[in-house]
């Protein structure tokens, strides 16, 4: 059994808890929090412990009548890996802690990559976190780039990639952040740190990337052209994404426009929060013209890193290969969302997996 600590309990960190509770081989030791807000409450309602993120602050959650488990340092001692789910910034400066007690620790994609020896994701780099004391899963963009990239790396032979990022202004719980009434280039220099970001898990890979910030919190959109080594029909494309159980090709029958209906859709099919851990990609869109490839793509940020940061911690801490983790999140999770028109998954080869189990 993995003992697991997840420090800091905000968007990624309550996913992340859930996540790893409901592993077999893991533990959560317990969550710490800065705070005895909404979200301690929701750790209490699980029946997780909560730790004090900052010492200072254990006397509100005295105050506020919710017990604590101990401080963070508690937390690490008690954990063989630490998930860090600090804002951006801080999982840096909590590197100490986690290095001065000898816990090994995952990293958020906000660290800047220097932060861990490794930076991970699932589908393109699983080995290199094999023991590994410190490793970043990358951001939810990169998360989505690098499960989209690497098998068409594998079957086709990627020449470069040219993204264009529509992102979230900022997730549904903040709200201070925007454009409200704007499409923001961001950054306005081209091109954006994207790019280079999937390079830190593919470094194989050209990847050009610009991006801009829009008015709305559900999702990321990804506007992909991929110049191939071969030049595929779109079928053989749209089988190859089908065939990934991260990738959840939206078939044209099920008439999901946008991030709305496909949040809808996960909520109607029993997703917790409405999270879609897969990269969503229109089966439409997949076009090819000689060698480019062209698409769309939706990516749920607040979730498609929850399943990368289970099997990172499998990396570091089994000697269980990248299949049997992978296999064994989406199983646990109900990773693998297919849709049962016939458009939308290839006959036979996979029963739909229900979301909810
Ligand atoms: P968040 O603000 O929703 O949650 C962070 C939590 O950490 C908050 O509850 C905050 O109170 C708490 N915290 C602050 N200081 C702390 C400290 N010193 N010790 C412990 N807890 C502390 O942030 P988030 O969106 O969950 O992002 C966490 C990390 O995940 C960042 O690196 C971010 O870049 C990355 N990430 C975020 C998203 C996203 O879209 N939300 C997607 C992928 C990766």
């Amino acid at each position: 059994m993995i003992r697991v600590g997840v420090n800091g309990y905000g968007t990624i960190g309550k996913r992340v808890a859930d996540a790893v509770a409901a592993q077999p081989d893991m533990e959560l030791v317990g969550v710490a929090k800065t705070s005895p807000n909404y979200e301690a409450e929701a750790a209490v309602r699980r029946g997780y412990d909560l730790y004090a993120a900052v010492p200072d602050r254990a006397d509100a959650f005295a105050a506020a009548g919710v017990d604590l488990a101990g401080g963070v340092a508690d937390l690490v001692d008690a954990s063989d890996v630490v998930v860090d789910c600090c804002p951006a910034g801080i999982g840096a400066e909590n590197r100490e802690l986690y290095e001065a007690r000898d816990t090994p620790a995952v990293f958020q994609g906000g660290e800047d990559a220097d932060v861990a020896e490794v930076s991970f994701n699932s589908r393109a780099n699983f080995e290199d976190a094999r023991d590994a004391d410190y490793v970043r899963v990358v951001s939810c963009n990169t998360t989505g780039l690098s499960r989209l990239l690497a098998p068409l790396e594998e079957r086709f032979g990627v020449e470069k990639a040219r993204v264009t990022l529509v992102r979230r202004g900022g997730d549904p719980g903040e709200t201070s952040r925007g454009p409200i009434n704007d499409v923001v280039p961001d950054p306005v220099g081209i091109p954006s740190h994207h790019g280079p970001d999937v390079s830190t898990v593919l470094p194989d890979l050209t990847v050009d990337t610009a991006a801009l910030k829009a008015p709305t919190t559900q999702m990321h959109t990804h506007s992909v052209n991929v110049t191939l080594e071969d030049a595929p029909d779109p079928e053989a494309v749209r089988e190859l994404l089908a065939e990934e159980s991260r990738v959840f090709v939206i078939p044209e029958t099920a008439a999901i426009d946008g991030a709305g209906r496909l949040k809808d859709y996960a909520l109607d099919a029993g997703r917790p929060r409405g999270d879609l851990w897969e990269n969503c990609v229109w089966g439409e869109s997949i076009n090819v013209a000689g060698r480019d490839l062209y698409l769309f793509q939706n990516v749920h940020q607040e979730a498609d890193v929850v399943p990368e940061n289970v099997d990172a911690v499998r990396a570091m801490a089994t000697d269980v290969d990248a299949a049997e983790s992978t296999a064994r999140t989406d199983e646990t999770l109900g990773v693998g969302l297919e849709s049962v028109f016939s458009d939308g998954r290839i006959d036979g080869e996979r029963e739909p997996v229900p979301a909810d189990d």
